[in-house]
């Protein structure tokens, strides 16, 4: 797919100013996609499509919603091969891993929430004094709803917003990032075949400032679920707080790993490998912090930086690269900057760190950067406290279990942790205190969609997931009915 269009009232359509945003082929550097650049105007139309849309979407029976749904997920796996090249063309990711996760995950997260809607159930309780009534709480869809989502997992975080909004009955008006836009222009088309009415998915494409602002701004729009980065879901949330609408925030973070003396360093370091560098180190949860017991310190990094070394950086066509292209060299470049910061602050380059020399002719051009390990950068350093967003961790020492739980802590973000150890009372103990909204134990990105997800701190603000999603894209009535006095 070279032009990439808006899906407004389930047809595709250019942007109305009739201008295009070009993007690359990240690990390439080749010429890929020409894509509408929306704004305003085109979330206007998105929006009239949807309120058309919403008179039968939203009155829709659950059980027919929820066979939509299904047909949508059913959709997305007959196009798993399609999808998965686009996604990793797109980003530079490996296709392995569009195919085994992202695309994956994309059906999953309709399948999830097609079914949920079917076992959903209300409280009501029984009033006894000053009379008898029964109140009971009854959800309704709140209309028409804005989904905004990242670069790093297209189609994965895309229809994680999707799926429960529409689920629950509302119209959508969604942009993708501007750097990756073609899986979702694809979903479109799967919807309108899985029988999705014209209107309830629109697919805006363009600019953050232009067709994400135009989104957010748009009157008929009640609520936001917004997953980026913290300085733009900031700004977000100041726009929906000034408009009374809800947002739900999903935004960065700065993961540690915390090592304890007693870890399986057998399990431990190739699965903390595994969650700094899967996706080039590109996803929100990624370990970025590792937080060694200093009995263990010498052992582990020695067997983790032996596990680094080991990783391929590559084609991403190629089923031997375990990492691809970064998404942009504008971003590899920031990620350099950061590591030459650790270093300056007096860190030491234990493996990584350059731009890989030997490279396949088709992708010596691409946005490639050697997994990066760094050793002794003092906390305070920015290279320790803001988020990377690739393929770098610092390793750092502890002593005492408090410790690490402290320096865990000690940056603004609370997103996710890991902690490993044999110890259970001890990781209950460490999990009650570390702020994260998700902690793994001897574990990694082990994710259940029934649970709720999402950040503390500047990582965000409410959960997504399960009954949380549901009930953010709903509006909530308690109804009160006398009943008399029993006779
Ligand atoms: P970003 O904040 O630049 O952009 C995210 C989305 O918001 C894009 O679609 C963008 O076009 C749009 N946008 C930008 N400005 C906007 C505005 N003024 N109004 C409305 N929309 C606007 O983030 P990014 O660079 O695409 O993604 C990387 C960030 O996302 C990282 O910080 C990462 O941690 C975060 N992230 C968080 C999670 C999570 O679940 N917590 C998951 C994935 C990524």
């Amino acid at each position: 797919m070279r032009e990439v269009d808006h899906f407004i009232g389930g047809a595709f359509s250019p942007a109305a100013s009739g201008e295009r945003l070009a993007r690359e082929n990240p690990a390439t550097g080749e010429p890929l996609r020409a894509i509408a650049r929306g704004d305003a105007a085109d979330v206007a139309r998105a929006a009239d499509a949807a309120a058309r849309a919403f008179a039968v979407w939203g009155r829709m029976p659950a059980a027919e919603r929820s066979r939509v749904l299904l047909a949508i997920a059913a959709g997305i796996d007959a196009r798993l091969d399609e999808l998965a090249l686009l996604e990793c063309e797109d980003t530079g990711k490996p296709l392995a891993l569009a195919r085994s996760l992202d695309i994956p995950r994309a059906a999953a997260n309709f399948r999830f929430f097609a079914t949920a809607i079917l076992h959903e159930s209300s409280e009501s309780f029984a009033t006894e004094r000053p009379a008898r009534a029964i109140n009971y709480v009854l959800r309704k869809p709140l209309g028409t709803v804005g989904c905004i989502s990242p670069w790093n997992l297209p189609l994965y975080l895309f229809t994680w917003k999707i799926a429960p909004a529409l689920a629950a009955g509302n119209c959508v008006i969604a942009k993708p990032s501007e750097l990756t836009p073609t899986t979702a222009a694809v979903l479109g088309e799967i919807a309108r075949d899985a029988g999705l009415p014209a209107g309830a998915l629109n697919v805006v494409h363009g600019l953050g400032p232009e067709a994400g602002q135009g989104i957010v701004d748009c009157p008929s729009v009640r609520a936001v679920s917004f997953t980026g980065g913290t300085v733009t879901g900031r700004r977000l949330a100041a726009r929906c707080g000034e408009r009374l609408i809800p947002a739900s925030l999903e935004l960065g973070g700065k993961n540690a790993a915390i090592v304890c003396e007693d870890a399986d360093l057998a399990v431990a370091v190739p699965e903390i490998a595994r969650s700094a560098f899967l996706n080039q180190g590109e996803i929100c949860l990624c370990s970025s912090r590792i937080l060694v017991h200093r009995a263990r310190m010498k052992e582990f990094t020695e067997r983790f930086i032996d596990a680094v070394r080991a990783m391929n950086v590559g084609d991403p066509l190629s089923p031997e690269s375990d990492l691809g292209s970064l998404i942009s060299k504008a971003h590899r470049e920031k990620v350099l900057a950061a590591i030459e910061r650790g270093v300056a602050d007096g860190g030491v380059l234990a493996c990584g760190g350059a731009i890989p020399r030997k490279l396949p002719a088709r992708v010596a051009d691409g946005a490639f950067l050697e997994p990066t390990v760094l050793l002794g950068v003092p906390a305070a350093s920015a290279c320790v406290q803001e988020e990377t967003f690739g393929p770098v961790v610092t390793v750092h020492g502890f002593d005492r279990h408090r410790d690490a739980v402290e320096m865990a802590n000690a940056t603004r973000y609370g997103l996710a942790a890991s902690v490993w150890t044999r110890d259970l009372s001890r990781a209950h103990r460490m999990a009650a205190r570390l702020d994260a909204g998700t902690v793994w134990v001897n574990c990694w990105m082990l994710r259940d969609l029934r649970v709720p997800f999402g950040g503390v701190k500047d990582s965000g603000i409410g959960r997504e997931g399960g009954h949380e999603a549901l009930h953010f894209f709903s509006d909530v009535s308690n109804v009160c009915i006398a009943t008399g006095e029993a006779p």
